[in-house]
C-alpha cells in the first residue's frame, strides 16, 4: 500500500508512466535532519525526521520523501541509511567520527573545505588523539551538524 502511493506521486512528475522507469529520473539532492519536529513522507508516512530531497532534472520537479522511502529506489548513489546513521552518531556524540564515506559526502558536497577533510583523514585512524586534534576534530563535526540541521547536506 505505501509504496504504491509512494510510486504513484512520482510517476505523476516523471516523464515515465511506470515505476521502473520513472525511479532513474531522480537525483537526491539534500538530506536534512529534523531536530525536534517531524516532516511526512510522500508516501504518506507522517514522522520522517530526515527528509531527502529528490529532484528531476526532466520535470524541474522537486518532492520531499523519508528515510523511509528512499530505499524503495533501489539506487546505490541514492542509499543514505549510512550517512544518517553517522550523522546521528556525532550528533549522539561529538567526540565520535563519521566514516570515510560519510566524510567523502560532507567533502563532496562542499560541507567541508579540503584542509578539513584531509586533517580528518589524517587523526581518523589514531586510536588516541591530542587535545587540539580531538578539538578540531569536534569542530568540524560541529560544522557538518549545523548544515545538517540547518540546510541539510
Ligand atoms: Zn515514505
Amino acid at each position: 500500500m505505501e509504496k504504491w502511493t509512494l510510486s504513484d506521486r512520482v510517476v505523476e512528475k516523471s516523464i515515465a508512466d511506470n515505476w521502473d522507469e520513472a525511479r532513474l529520473e531522480w537525483d537526491l539532492i539534500n538530506v536534512l535532519m529534523l531536530e525536534n519536529e517531524y516532516e511526512s513522507c510522500e508516501c504518506g508516512h507522517y514522522t520522517i525526521k530526515e527528509v531527502c530531497t529528490i529532484y528531476n532534472n526532466n520535470t524541474k520537479e522537486q518532492l520531499d520523501i523519508g528515510n523511509c522511502c528512499i530505499k524503495k529506489f533501489e539506487r546505490e548513489e541514492m542509499d543514505v541509511t549510512d550517512l544518517i546513521r553517522c550523522m546521528k552518531n556525532i550528533y549522539g556524540d561529538e567526540s565520535k567520527s563519521l566514516n570515510k564515506e560519510a566524510l567523502k559526502y560532507c567533502f563532496e558536497h562542499k560541507i567541508i573545505n579540503r584542509a578539513q577533510y584531509k586533517y580528518y583523514i589524517e587523526i581518523w585512524r589514531k586510536r588516541k588523539l591530542t587535545e587540539s586534534q580531538l578539538e578540531r576534530k569536534i569542530e568540524i563535526n560541529q560544522i557538518i551538524l549545523k548544515k545538517a540541521f540547518k540546510n541539510g547536506i
